[in-house]
């Protein structure tokens, strides 16, 4: 957050703006484009352009208490609402970190943050694995968080060789994400977070039938 000098209804006035693009992500100083002020809500709605070249998008921001001679305080606006997550809700309840994580690893790819997205997606992957073995076996609980990702694949999917493939695909996958040189050059993020998805309706579906099993029985 900085002050910037801008010009407000024919005056020169100092505001507090943000020191990155809403889009982008990128620090810049944004080029101010236009000012509304609405007297009965003591709204301004500032207008400006980011300046980063591969950007340049428009973005509208809401200061309160304002008035005709001084725009008033900068209301805090959250996108990352707008990052549209399918997590099922039964997926929710089982592994609240792998949802807080996957939503995290969503908003960075579409910052476009390339360097962290895969990492993060990785990372959401484990707590998954993790979480839903811990589910199918409750008295090992501690065995399985202190364990590899490696050897829990090994050990808690081998009932299930289909799923196993898929796991030891996604871990190898989300490996490359953390390396240096990249084995898999034809593969990225988009495609691991499509396996790690998969993953998450076969688990859904498990999660249904044991609810409807109990509920039948
Ligand atoms: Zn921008």
């Amino acid at each position: 957050m900085h002050n910037k000098k801008i010009e407000y209804n024919g005056h020169s006035s100092v505001i507090s703006i943000a020191d990155t693009c809403p889009h982008c992500g990128k620090n810049m100083e944004p080029h101010q484009v236009a000012n509304l002020f609405d007297s009965p809500s003591g709204i301004a709605l500032l207008t400006f352009r980011c300046t980063i070249s591969e950007c340049m998008k428009y973005f509208v921001l809401e200061y309160a208490d304002s008035s005709q001679y001084n725009p008033g305080n900068l209301v805090n606006y959250q996108y990352n609402g707008a990052v549209n997550v399918d997590i099922s809700s039964n997926i929710r309840k089982l592994s609240p970190i792998f949802r807080d994580t996957f939503i995290e690893a969503t908003i960075a790819e579409f910052k476009n943050l390339t360097n962290i997205t895969g990492l993060a997606f990785r990372k959401s992957f484990e707590f998954l694995i993790k979480d839903f073995a811990s589910y199918q076996n409750p008295e090992k609980v501690e065995k399985i968080r202190s364990n590899s990702l490696n050897n829990v694949i090994d050990m808690f999917y081998k009932d299930m060789p289909k799923i196993q493939e898929l796991l030891h695909i996604i871990r190898r996958i989300g490996n490359d994400e953390t390396h240096y040189y990249r084995e898999f050059t034809d593969i990225d993020v988009k495609d691991l977070k499509k396996l790690i998805y998969n993953f998450s309706l076969y688990i859904d579906m498990i999660l249904n039938i044991d609810e409807f099993s109990e509920k039948t029985s």
